[in-house]
């Protein structure tokens, strides 16, 4: 399976700059080895959807609803997304986990209305710094896993520690590989087949140099990218270095 390298442009990008960025993007994806998915504001997804027609750069959002349309105030469903071009989603990012209160049903709820849809959910995990010093990340992690996705679940996992997102630390490559394999073993318990073939993606200061050694791990599918997704040159760095180590 190919990589999936995925960038979480966050609440960044007025239009002009998220035109600039997706075009830059498009323009340097050509002949890369792994997929490549931009995650714009929900503003910018038409723009930027537009922009992409007939590329290979792929379009997802940062959230979705639960539901599937009424009256739910802000909120913006799957099939929106699916309207305008997205195919992924991102959901339980820890930014929303921690300032939007959503729990690990509410992750499953928007999973479940997600995939409905037909849209690939990226579904994020991970550990706090002090879940992690105290020795409790896989029990953390593992629980995140079994009440964020739900029955039959089928889609991507991104494993993203909290106190490695944006702050320019990673988890040694040890701790990386072993994350993994713990995700991997979660999968495979829950869904069987299925989660043996799940993509499980790693997610927290990833950059063009430290992205070839992450991404060359075991059961690493990928990468989600925050901060340098905002910069094309550094997200096709990272882009490049899968292709590179294939
Ligand atoms: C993220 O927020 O999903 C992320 C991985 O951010 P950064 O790459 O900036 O750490």
């Amino acid at each position: 399976m190919r990589q999936l390298i995925a960038g979480n442009w966050k609440m960044n990008g007025l239009l002009a700059e998220a035109r600039a960025l997706a075009t830059s993007i498009r323009a340097g994806a050509g002949g890369l080895d792994c997929d490549v998915l931009v995650c714009p504001p929900f503003t910018a997804l038409t723009t930027v959807s537009e922009l992409l027609l007939g590329s290979s750069v792929q379009l997802g959002a940062q959230d979705c609803s639960m539901q599937t349309g009424g009256a739910f105030t802000g909120d913006i469903s799957p099939a929106m997304l699916h309207e305008i071009g997205a195919s992924y989603v991102i959901l339980g990012h820890s930014e929303r986990r921690a300032m939007h209160g959503e729990i690990d049903e509410i992750v499953r709820e928007k999973t479940v209305a997600a995939l409905a849809q037909g849209l690939i959910p990226i579904v994020c995990v991970g550990e706090t710094e002090e879940q992690r010093q105290s020795g409790r990340e896989t029990e953390v992690v593992g629980w995140q896993i079994e009440c964020s996705l739900p029955k039959g679940f089928s889609g991507i996992v991104a494993y993203e520690p909290i106190w490695a997102i944006g702050t320019g630390r990673t988890p040694s490559e040890d701790e990386v590989a072993a994350m993994h394999l713990f995700i991997r073993e979660e999968l495979t318990r829950q869904f069987g087949d299925g989660g043996r073939a799940m993509q499980i993606l790693y997610g927290g200061s990833v950059k063009p140099s430290n992205a070839a050694a992450l991404l060359a791990l075991p059961e690493v599918g990928g990468a989600l990218v925050g901060g340098a997704s905002l910069k094309a040159e550094d997200f096709l760095g990272i882009c490049r270095a899968v292709s590179a180590q294939r």
